[in-house]
């Protein structure tokens, strides 16, 4: 009796529980091909610290599929070029994937639906990525929700998360005679820089379900009050998983269901919100990720490149003399990653500051974050800069020193990742350039010796933020 083959197209679903569309693949067909097409050509190519996830979390999903008879073929360049290789070399008749959402990842997939197609091979397409898919929530007059309250109040009403999936017990597979070696997709850095990325992360499905795990059975029920709070373990740090789908969002909303409901149980769901709205406001707005989203920034005076280049080294580094604003990018460059909090703050920095265009800080964060991750990336930026959708007001500027203090108020954060400024007092750890002359011998401390004193004037460039945005109005009225 002939046999059936299936192929999955693993893409940012990198693991086997809660995965439809190999549960699905696994039911119909007699033999899957588990796939992975590494293909980095796009207007944003995936960023070092995700290329080093990446590499961790194939190696974890190709392990797991080992162990129960599967086997993850990984095939670089052009996907619809590999999906017909391993079709020819398989016999496969059918193609599973689950949806992306972003605007060339959407372009290219219809592109290849529609070539397989005509070549008489069935596609098949899940939703693995998101609670609800993008567009199905619309406003009364049938818009896009372009503010998030409203936009969460209405899916939440509606939304009916299914029952995760569980993991296959086998995968019987075909086998064929192509793929390379993950060494050969080249994914980790030549030189080693991922020793705090190891010491922090644990990528692939394992670590995903661990943390999530660790998270929902305590963390989640002070959320409310900690996420606030950079110097405390109060976040899930699921985001570099949810990106890579090592577990399912929909085993984490079931998670938070299964815990008593509280304020932090709804503000954690709140968050999970965000992440689809970021994607809706992406798929309906597919310019973002390099244009502002309100064109009326188009004519923000930003400083010229070649004026703030120094300042934006500076910032990168962690060495503008603001102790939150240096944590944040030091704890980025160490770990990968960053708190909620403290990314909102250097990006305010950035932008309203030292007023260098959003782009040079969402490249930045797109090159060293491990979570990178376009819709929540741009959304992110474009908050910051005031030019998105549910954007901060534009001269609503965070002052650091008055951040640090309110949510870092013991100083522990600043302390961890800047300890130039660690033997200093509480009153003086996020504003060190205030040391008194006086105390400066007595605490060792010199302002502009071992930490730098700031790059800008905090109020004058405050005031320069708000002129521009001034001259922007005027220029658009
Ligand atoms: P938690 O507080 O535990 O939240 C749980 C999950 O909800 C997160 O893992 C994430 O998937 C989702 N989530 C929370 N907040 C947001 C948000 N504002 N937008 C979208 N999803 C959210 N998040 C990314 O995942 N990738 C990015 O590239 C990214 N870039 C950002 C850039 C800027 C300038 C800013 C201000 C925010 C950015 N965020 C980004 C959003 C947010 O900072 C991170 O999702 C969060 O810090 C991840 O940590 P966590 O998993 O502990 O979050």
């Amino acid at each position: 009796m002939n046999q059936t083959t299936a192929i999955v197209w693993f893409r940012r679903d990198l693991r086997l529980a809660d995965h439809p569309a190999l549960s699905d693949a696994l039911a119909r067909f007699d033999r899957v091909v588990c796939l992975y097409v590494y293909c980095p050509t796009d207007a944003w190519p995936i960023g070092g610290a995700s290329r080093w996830w990446l590499h961790h979390s194939l190696a974890a999903l190709a392990q797991s599929l080992k162990i129960i008879d599967g086997e993850l073929v990984l095939l670089a360049g052009n996907p619809l070029a590999a999906l017909r290789e391993v079709i020819d070399a398989s016999g496969a008749t059918a193609v599973f994937w689950h949806d992306l959402h972003e605007p060339a990842e959407r372009a290219r997939d219809q592109d290849i639906e529609q070539a397989l197609g005509d070549d008489g091979i069935e596609i098949v397409r899940h939703n693995g990525l998101l609670l609800n898919l993008p567009g199905s929530v619309r406003t009364g007059s049938d818009g896009v929700y372009r503010v998030f309250t409203p936009f969460w109040k209405a899916l939440r009403a509606r939304l009916d998360v299914p029952k995760p999936l569980p993991a296959p017990l086998s995968v019987p597979t075909t086998a064929i005679d192509l793929g390379v070696t993950l060494e050969a997709l080249q994914l980790l850095p030549r030189i080693d820089w991922a020793q705090g990325m190891r010491e922090t992360w644990q990528p692939g499905e394992a670590g995903a379900n661990l943390r999530a795990r660790q998270f929902t059975t305590a963390a989640i029920d002070h959320y409310d009050h900690d996420r606030d709070l950079p110097g405390v373990d109060g976040v899930s740090m699921l985001s570099p998983h949810l990106h890579f789908g090592e577990i399912s969002v929909r085993t984490v909303w079931h998670l938070t269901l299964a815990r008593p409901d509280s304020d932090g149980v709804r503000i954690y769901q709140t968050e999970l919100g965000w992440r689809e709205f970021a994607h809706e406001i992406l798929a309906e707005y597919p310019h973002t990720p390099n244009a502002p989203m309100n064109r009326a920034f188009e004519r923000f005076p930003w400083q010229p490149d070649n004026e703030v280049a120094d300042l934006i080294e500076a910032w990168r580094h962690g060495r503008t003399g603001i102790p939150i604003v240096d944590a944040g990018m030091r704890q980025l460059w160490h770990t990968g990653w960053m708190h909620n909090r403290v990314r909102m703050i250097v990006a305010s920095f950035l932008v309203k500051n030292i007023r260098a265009h959003w782009l040079h800080g969402a490249r930045w964060f797109w090159d060293t974050l491990v979570d990178a991750n376009l819709p929540a990336n741009t959304m992110g930026w474009q908050w910051s800069a005031g030019s998105g959708a549910d954007a901060a007001p534009y001269f609503r500027i965070f002052n650091p020193v008055r951040q640090g203090e309110r949510f870092d108020a013991d100083g522990a954060y600043v302390r961890r990742w800047v300890p130039e400024v660690a033997g200093l007092p509480d009153k003086y750890v996020h504003a060190p350039w205030t040391v008194p002359a006086a105390l400066r011998q007595q605490l060792g401390f010199i302002p502009g010796d071992q930490y730098p004193e700031p790059i800008v004037d905090l109020s004058d460039s405050r005031k320069a933020a708000l002129a521009a945005f001034s001259a922007m109005k005027e220029a658009n009225a």
